[in-house]
């Protein structure tokens, strides 16, 4: 995008981009352009002359000679130019056919507004296939089908390829969103936080043209400072990770995704693979690659606002400048919440504003011009803050107080965002019905200072730009490898099932639910990847047991093992501490007497090792993605306090530390009450181990480990299932 001519003058240095035809169209055709005032082939005519679009309109009739007040033409083969865009608002069935008339014409995009295909099921999927296949043929590209389309905002082109209603100004946020109606009501709250736009697009069913596409154009379109981004999972998350991951190290995209109760509802099983969910993994794709989500759409529209005009914070000390008391300590305690910090500020920052503010002033942090203060006042302080090394950014409560000059005021704001040196926000408290305070309202607004009418909100704002900062300064390190692996092992024992043919994606080609490994493939199977395991034999018989527990040495566990028992301890299969040969032969006994249905049932011998901390490691597979890690509180506790995090395999280091952090009871491991604390670093060994495990060996469909028991100096798996 950047590459330098050697003549170093101003030539058009930015390679023409595929997309350009839809995003910058110099002329664009209406394919089913109609006279009638309510209907999409008038209204996108209507809203591309209304939004003053740069290029020549082409609207497409057989029989109108002309449209709005436009020369309109029999078919595109009659318009005597080039043609770079066309809309098709024609019955789907003949979409195929026109799709190739347009690739014939050497049209290069097509946005089809049009709905009755995919989402109507088979026969609309024939009808997608065939124009795909025309598509591919010519080399057209497709937006949608059924959807809104494409703004561009940018005043070179004016493009409001959209049927919709929001005129935005010209801006920096561009917005992509699979659900148009989102999509809309996006563009609208940002209108109506007189947030300028750059661009819009909206893609329905997304046969072609994809999220991932659009984010990639729009990470290389210089005029888009932050992107906002909605959707509800991704078709192929592999490549949107790929591609926002790069977009996402340029410039900000803030993303929402819907779904999320689910989450909780999926908490409450007990199973990884249940506890897993699509929407789960979308929330980790972003995470993982440095994608700033929102759960309120309101607070991403808010947040846009400051990403728009705003550099992002260096770090999280924050100043704050106010003329009133109470929204002060209201947004102290939100930008607390947001993780940033107060600190006091220096001796010569204090001496500076002893000598500039008024007498009543409080002079710390917060800084209190109170309301008599004026523009002088704000200035000095501000001026103060943007010196004050250890400051990363400022947040301002302005009360228009009627007996200042509020305009000055303003201009002194203004004055220092100007500098761009570091983020402002403002929390802007008037009376917007009174012209004087309009007035004042413009001179924040045109100089670019991010204004909000609640503490909270404007904290919540410069709370989003520090999580940014935070997300990209946060660098995840490498995927961890483990030289001391046994993979031919593990191959072996997989291949033993005789149920992992797998195709060239490396995914299972049998259908059905998959199944259980035995434990003794289980315990194998961990001990190639370096997992330690409680000692055990499987055995059949008594007598077997007797020796088994003898080698083991006392105390032992001995736990029910048949294909029909997967709960083992709900089904009676699972006896503790036991101390002698008389326990375990009364154990046995009882488990042969409850658990006589299964014929092939036999016994788990297992070292007894008490007094540790129980927690899980879960695997779940994912269709089009790596698998998802789980960890947490084990045993019972998984099922009553779902204490739980998920993070997105293959791990690093840093991530698997910070699944041992985040979960709720983290405290735990540290040591509570007396209890000693547990080697978290072997519990991060087994975290890491796992992720390596599942990713070098896709047909693991779901995998737990529950529990680990996490003593003070290393940690041990007791339990375990595989599932391929
Ligand atoms: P399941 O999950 O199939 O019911 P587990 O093997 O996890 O069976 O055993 C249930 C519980 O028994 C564990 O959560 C743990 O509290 C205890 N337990 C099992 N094995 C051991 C062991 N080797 N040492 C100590 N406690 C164990
Ligand atoms: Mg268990």
């Amino acid at each position: 995008m950047n590459s330098q001519t050697s003549t170093g003058t101003m030539l058009d240095n930015t390679k023409a981009h595929e997309l350009d035809s839809l995003f910058k169209p110099r002329s664009i055709a209406i394919i089913g352009a109609s006279s009638k005032e309510l209907s999409i082939g008038n209204v996108i005519i209507k809203n591309l002359v209304h939004y003053n679009y740069t290029g020549k309109i082409y609207p497409i009739n057989l029989k109108e000679p002309e449209i709005r007040n436009i020369k309109a033409y029999p078919t595109i083969f009659d318009v005597p130019d080039e043609i770079d865009l066309a809309h098709i608002i024609i019955p789907s069935k003949f979409v195929p056919q026109i799709i190739e008339d347009c690739g014939k014409k050497g049209i290069k995009s097509v946005i089809i507004n049009s709905a009755g295909f995919s989402e109507m099921g088979e026969e609309g999927m024939a009808l997608q296939d065939a124009f795909l296949a025309k598509a591919k043929e010519y080399g057209v590209r497709i937006f949608g089908p059924n959807c809104q389309g494409i703004i561009n905002a940018d005043p070179q082109f004016n493009a409001y390829c959209d049927f919709t209603f929001t005129f935005p100004k010209p801006g920096s946020i561009s917005i992509v969103a699979l659900s148009g109606g989102v999509g809309a009501f996006i563009m609208q709250s940002l209108f109506d936080l007189d947030i300028g736009m750059r661009m819009y697009a909206s893609n329905g069913n997304a046969c072609d043209i994809s999220i991932s596409e659009v984010v990639t154009y729009y990470g290389e379109d210089e005029g888009t400072k932050a992107i906002i981004l909605y959707t509800e999972g991704f078709r192929n998350p592999r490549e949107f990770m790929d591609v926002a991951q790069k977009v996402a190290k340029q410039k900000p995209i803030l993303a929402m995704k819907s779904g999320r109760t689910e989450e909780g509802a999926k908490a409450a099983a007990s199973h990884t693979g249940s506890l897993a969910g699509v929407d789960i993994a979308t929330e980790l794709i972003f995470e993982k690659i440095g994608i700033l989500s929102f759960d309120n759409e309101e607070e991403m529209c808010q947040a846009a606002m400051a990403f728009s005009t705003q550099p992002i914070p260096r770090g999280n000390k924050v100043g704050i400048i106010t003329n009133t008391g109470g929204p002060a300590v209201i947004a102290t305690d939100e930008l607390i919440r947001c993780g940033l910090q107060l600190p006091t500020l220096s001796a010569r920052a204090i001496q500076t504003l002893k000598e500039t503010q008024l007498p009543e002033a409080s002079i710390g942090n917060p800084i209190d011009v109170v309301a008599t203060g004026g523009a002088i006042h704000f200035k000095s302080a501000l001026d103060v803050l943007m010196d004050e090394e250890q400051i990363d950014c400022i947040y301002i409560n302005f009360v228009t107080a009627p007996f200042t000059d509020t305009d000055e005021v303003a201009r002194a704001i203004v004055a220092v965002n100007n500098m761009k040196r570091k983020p402002i926000v403002c929390n802007f408290m008037t009376n917007m019905s009174m012209e004087r305070y309009q007035a004042t309202a413009k001179i924040l607004k045109d100089g670019g200072v991010p204004c909000y009418s609640f503490p909270t909100t404007a904290a919540k704002a410069l709370g989003s730009l520090y999580k940014f900062h935070k997300i990209q300064s946060r660098n995840i390190g490498e995927t961890k490898i483990f030289p001391d692996i046994d993979r031919a092992k593990v191959e072996e024992i997989i291949a033993r099932t005789g149920i992992n043919k797998h195709d060239t994606n490396g995914n299972l080609s049998s259908s059905g639910d998959g199944a259980f490994l035995p434990s003794a493939d289980v315990y194998e199977i961990l001990a190639a990847y370096g997992i330690a395991v409680a000692d055990w034999r499987i055995v059949s018989t008594t007598d077997e047991a007797l020796k088994a527990a003898v080698e083991i040495g006392f105390p032992v566990v001995i736990k029910a093992e048949a294909k029909a028992i997967v709960h083992k301890s709900d089904m009676g299969g699972v006896a503790i501490n036991l101390k002698n040969e008389e326990e375990v032969t009364a154990a046995i006994g009882k488990m042969k007497l409850k658990l006589s249905s299964s014929t092939d049932l036999q016994f788990l011998v297992q070292k007894f090792l008490p007094g540790g901390r129980e927690l899980i490691v879960g695997v779940a597979a994912q269709p089009d993605l790596e698998p998802l890690i789980m960890f947490g509180l084990g045993g019972v506790f998984v099922e009553v306090l779902k204490d739980v995090v998920f993070k997105l395999s293959p791990l690093t280091e840093l991530e698997a530390n910070e699944m041992l952090t985040s979960i709720k009871s983290s405290k735990l491991l540290d040591g509570v009450r007396g209890q000693k604390g547990v080697n978290k670093a072997s519990v991060i060994d087994i975290i890491l181990r796992v992720s390596q495990l599942v990713n070098d060996f896709p047909q693991i469909q779901e995998m737990d480990l529950n529990p680990i028991m996490a003593f003070e100096d290393r940690t041990i798996a007791v339990d375990a299932r595989i599932k391929i």
